[in-house]
């Protein structure tokens, strides 16, 4: 569904992203994870067309670099930021149909918004303003708000980060019912190695900006050169002594 043809971003003399391959499976979950600074969120800002790039990326089979922003949106692909962003004046309902505007080509949707209320359990707040949702609710409004342009395609960019263990089951699950019960093919960028091992089918590693390996997160995560790099941290952080 989204392949990586060795894709290479620069920022002066930094090299960001080197020359990355991947392919994503249509209908699977697929991982991404590395250090801070590897350029996982990088990854994300080239597929959704933020910055020129070398190489190319392919989604249901067309080439989408060179594509504006908006026009990538309406192909199917949408994605969640790090950190949460709203408005927080804004009702949750109309922060979801802003979401619904942007991305989709068809006509303003009130019943698809409704639906995508309460698939991410918002309904009973969907009059408050976002500023009064909680941590996990403002969560799951970025996630039903990037839902509403109903993608092909989902992108999170560290879901669980700041999430204690509940609220992250909770959008583990939420996750998991997004592939399933909607069909949305997602790639989740996650420090939680249990998330990944747990949620993924295929998981990417990759620091400096260069695959280090990938493959079924089992095996992934058992790779010398891995834990060498990253699962050190990522391990201590997972299991606290
Ligand atoms: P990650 O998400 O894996 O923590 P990022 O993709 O955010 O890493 O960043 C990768 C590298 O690219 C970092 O060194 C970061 O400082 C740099 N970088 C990211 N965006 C920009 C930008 N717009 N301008 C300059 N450098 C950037
Ligand atoms: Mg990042």
């Amino acid at each position: 569904m989204l392949r990586a043809h060795h894709i290479t971003k620069k920022f002066g003399q930094l090299i960001a992203v080197n020359n990355l391959s991947f392919h994503v499976k249509k209908g699977r979950i697929f991982g991404i994870a590395g250090p801070n600074g590897a350029g996982k969120s990088t990854v994300y800002n080239l597929i959704t067309g933020f910055y020129p790039f070398q190489g190319q990326i392919e989604f249901d089979g067309r080439d989408i670099n060179g594509l504006p922003p908006h026009r990538i949106a309406q192909l199917g692909i949408a994605r969640t930021f790090q950190i949460p962003q709203s408005f927080p004046s804004l009702t949750v309902e109309k922060s979801v149909s802003v979401g619904n505007r942007f991305g989709s080509l068809e006509k303003f949707d009130p019943v698809y918004i409704d639906e995508m209320l309460y698939f991410a359990g918002l309904e009973s707040q969907r009059h408050r303003p976002t500023g009064d949702l909680n941590l996990l609710g403002k969560k799951k409004l970025m996630i039903a708000a990037a839902l509403a342009t109903k993608p092909k395609i989902l992108m999170l960019d560290e879901p669980m980060a700041g999430s204690n263990t509940k609220e992250i089951k909770a959008l583990m699950e939420l996750i998991r019912r997004i592939n399933v019960e909607l069909g949305v093919t997602i790639i989740i960028i996650e420090h939680f190695m249990k998330v990944l091992t747990e949620l993924t089918e295929t998981l990417l590693i990759i620091e400096t900006g260069t695959e280090i390996c990938c493959g079924d997160p089992r095996v992934v995560t058992k790779e010398p050169r891995v834990i060498k790099s990253y699962l050190g941290e990522a391990y201590a952080e997972d299991h606290p002594s």
